[in-house]
């Protein structure tokens, strides 16, 4: 039987926007994955500022924006954990929780550019597959400074139409992968509400409602 493929996606969420879901449709389709989860971390209440709503109000939103679609799953994993989200932790946890699948951990470039800064992530690294996605200003070729400590072999950047076949899983772990990234941002859609601008087609018609009946990101 093939092994299963599950995506994991985290992030802020603050909040989820089309941006996101644009990516993990790209990569869903191009990995033929049979789940994402989203997974939303878990911040600090004494963190949130009026800039991060609260663990439960981005868990919902990413409940309401993932509703109708058959392969991605809201996973309240970190949220639920109510401490500071390591991915090590998180990848552990998803491991023993699926045993015989195949994990793979999507990311946009901007957060690959950032990962030595992560808890034990030579281990992450080793752990999992890694899918790191383009984003607006950044480029995918980035990435090779970051893994310099470990072998250069096992990344490959992808061409637009390729897929990942089981001949690559069984030589590489990072795998670069350019799509057409939507300009949206969570900083600019906090922003905009802020200003009292309409965030309509940058997140789902049901996040938008929720964000205004809880008055989210106003000050
Ligand atoms: P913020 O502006 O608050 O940092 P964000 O839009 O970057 O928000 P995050 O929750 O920080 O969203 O990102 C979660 C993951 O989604 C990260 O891996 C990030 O690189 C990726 N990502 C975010 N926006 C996009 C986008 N428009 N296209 C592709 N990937 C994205
Ligand atoms: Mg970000």
């Amino acid at each position: 039987m093939k092994e299963e493929r599950i995506g994991l996606f985290g992030g802020t969420f603050n909040p989820i926007h089309s941006g996101h879901l644009r990516a993990a449709e790209i990569v869903q389709k191009r990995l033929d994955l049979d789940k994402v989860l989203f997974i939303p971390s878990y911040i600090p209440p004494h963190k949130n500022s009026a800039k991060i709503a609260s663990p439960a109000h981005r868990m919902k939103m990413v409940e309401l924006a993932l509703h109708s679609h058959p392969h991605f799953i809201p996973s309240s994993i970190e949220v639920d954990a109510e401490e500071r989200s390591y991915s090590i932790i998180t990848l552990g946890k998803i491991k023993k929780l699926y045993p015989n699948s195949r994990i793979f951990f999507i990311l946009g470039i901007d957060a690959f550019l950032e990962i030595d800064t992560w808890k034990n992530h030579e281990q992450v690294l080793e752990q999992c597959f890694f899918v790191v996605i383009s984003r607006p200003g950044f480029r995918l070729e980035e990435a090779e400074a970051v893994v310099q400590g470990i072998s250069r072999e096992i990344m490959c950047e992808l061409s637009k139409s390729e897929n990942i076949n089981d001949d690559m899983l069984r030589t590489r772990r990072i795998f670069l992968v350019p799509i057409d990234a939507l300009y949206i941002a969570s900083t600019n859609i906090r922003e905009k509400i802020k200003r009292g601008e309409s965030i309509q087609k940058m997140v789902p018609d049901e996040v938008d409602a929720y964000i205004q009946r809880n008055n989210l990101y106003q000050s």
